[in-house]
């Protein structure tokens, strides 16, 4: 199948290390070397795929360009290699079970009973492989979720063991541990790494590289007491201290050499330098700014830092590229009212709205938008944003007073959001919302146009509800027009106000698609139609 070489990335002592981020660099310092590297993501949990999971279970969902609904590490992946993931790229125990149970059924084990060994670590060594089922890949790395040591990520270790005793050192696992500092002792404790790797080892895997997360630099006598007790070189103890933004963390395991450790111990050559320039200049640009600017965004998670993700992290990109500070703040459309609009947003030099499902903070959301409507502020609607601008300007413009989208009042007279005709059919949940890439059409002379420089795009999705065609020429007549249409079945992908100085609603995810090397134009240019409010 393939000759690629393998990656594991495991975690111990506490969740949150980074493993993410550290796979993500790991890929990007392999990459910018001349490899080409993907990176996977195994979790363990029983949902067929984290669609399904509340913002608050898991943040963000990230959706790939074939429609996966994904972790948001995935989002990450993208964001630092500029390079597609698939829904290979994120497997979780419930896909696995659900693949070994329907080939019980078919029959394929017939006459054997099925177990976790072999046939459930069968099935996560094949998912792991099949990644580079067209051998395109030098390098797979897997990410494996959770904490060494917890049950249900037991069957994925044991697949590594597998995999490592089967190919030797064409697989190496590298394992992130946590060095606290304990402040009352006023040292650092190398404990907890001690115990972490122990547990591994109890499940028979030796980790060949640990990389060390700690708020304080490690010392030569730390290094070498972890090597010591965990039966690893010096050399391969590598520190991951806290830096004040994930973009560096390349930068600081190239400093530590993670890259040329890895490609010594699986004899493979250095290459060249790795060519980081882009990446340089992305950090330095976004470190020394020259200008500041603050976008509110008004969602419904607005306490959870990681539900909005992939919209932070593009505004991240569209602030370096137009050497900005780009200071967002969450609002809670929730606590949002006509009597306090103005109070809450009146600071800010541009305005989003972001996306969402159900009826909570729906009202808060739609005032918002009048606020940026009215004010001419810079306004940018995502997904749920975009149908609540619509749903705004039906209501106050056009003076249809009740209309909605039928999501929250299925018998609105005005129904300006509806449900798609495909999705009227369908009653399960799960991977059944119109996703992944579709193409767009751009109007010719529309802002839209302005921003992405072309007439026709491909953009990501994750939406059942519509614009309703029936209200284009009311829209149209009164001030807002659809610049962006799916040219196979017409479905209004952009809305936009040309006489607001900068007024865009989208029915697509452009938050997906913006990377380090590449800033999506949309936040690019809502970011400078800001920066322009501002003056
Ligand atoms: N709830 C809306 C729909 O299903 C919007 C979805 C979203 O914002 N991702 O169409």
């Amino acid at each position: 199948m393939s000759s690629a070489k393998y990656i594991f990335i495991t975690g111990g002592v506490t969740s949150s290390l980074g493993k993410g981020i550290i796979s993500a660099s790991l890929a990007k310092l392999l990459q910018a070397r001349g490899y080409s590297v993907t990176i996977q993501k195994l979790d363990p949990y029983i949902n067929v795929d984290p669609g399904t999971l509340n913002p608050y279970e898991h943040g963000e969902c990230y959706v790939t360009e074939d429609g996966a609904e994904t972790d948001l590490d995935l989002g990450h992946y993208e964001r630092f290699l500029n390079t597609p993931t698939s829904q290979a790229n994120n497997i979780t125990t419930g896909r696995i079970y659900q693949s070994v149970i329907e080939k019980e059924r078919r029959g394929d084990y017939l006459g054997e009973t099925v177990q976790v060994i072999p046939h459930i670590t069968d099935e996560i060594k094949y998912r792991i492989k099949l990644l580079n089922n067209d051998g395109k890949f030098d390098f797979i790395i897997t990410e494996i979720g959770g904490t060494v040591g917890d049950i249900e990520s037991l069957p994925y270790i044991e697949a590594v063991r597998q995999m490592r005793w089967e190919m030797g050192s064409d697989c190496l696992v590298v394992h992130l541990t946590l060095v606290p500092y304990l402040a009352a002792a006023g040292e650092l404790k190398t404990k907890p790494t001690q115990h972490s790797v122990k547990m591994l080892l109890e499940l028979g895997v030796q980790p060949d590289v640990l990389v060390c997360r700690t708020e304080r630099h490690l010392t030569e006598t730390h290094r070498n007491k972890i090597a010591l007790f965990c039966n690893v070189e010096p050399t391969s103890v590598i520190e991951s201290i806290d830096t004040d933004t994930i973009y560096r963390v390349p930068l600081l395991m190239k400093e530590e050499n993670l890259d040329t450790i890895v490609l010594y111990k699986m004899n493979m050559p250095e290459k060249q330098e790795p060519d980081l320039r882009v990446w340089e200049e992305f950090l330095y640009r976004l470190k020394h700014p020259t200008s500041e600017v603050n976008i509110g965004i008004v969602g419904k998670y607005a306490e959870l830092k990681d539900a909005y993700k992939s919209i932070s992290e593009s505004f991240i990109h569209a602030g370096s590229l137009h050497q900005c500070k780009v200071n967002i703040q969450m609002i809670h459309s929730e606590y949002i009212e006509a009597s306090n609009v103005s109070e809450k947003l009146s600071g800010f030099d541009g305005i989003l709205v972001a996306p969402g499902f159900g009826e909570r903070g729906i009202e808060g959301k739609i005032t918002a938008v009048k606020y940026a409507r009215e004010n001419k502020v810079p306004f940018l609607g995502i997904c749920l944003g975009m149908q609540c601008a619509v749903i705004e300007f039906a209501r106050n413009v056009l003076g249809f007073k009740d209309a909605h989208s039928t999501e929250m009042n299925p018998r609105t007279t005005h129904p300006v959001i509806d449900i798609m005709e495909a999705q009227k059919k369908i009653s399960c949940k799960g991977g059944t919302m119109r996703l992944g890439t579709y193409p767009c059409d751009i109007a010719e002379g529309s802002r839209a146009f302005d921003v992405y420089k072309t007439k026709s795009i491909f953009e990501r999705h994750r939406h059942r509800y519509e614009f309703n065609n029936k209200f284009l020429e009311n829209f149209k007549n009164a001030g807002m027009i659809a610049s962006g249409i799916n040219p196979k079945d017409s479905l209004v992908e952009i809305m936009e106000i040309p006489s607001h100085p900068w007024f865009i609603g989208v029915q697509f995810h452009p938050e997906y698609h913006s990377t380090v090397a590449k800033s999506h134009p949309l936040f690019a240019e809502f970011v400078k139609a800001s920066m322009e409010n501002k003056k």
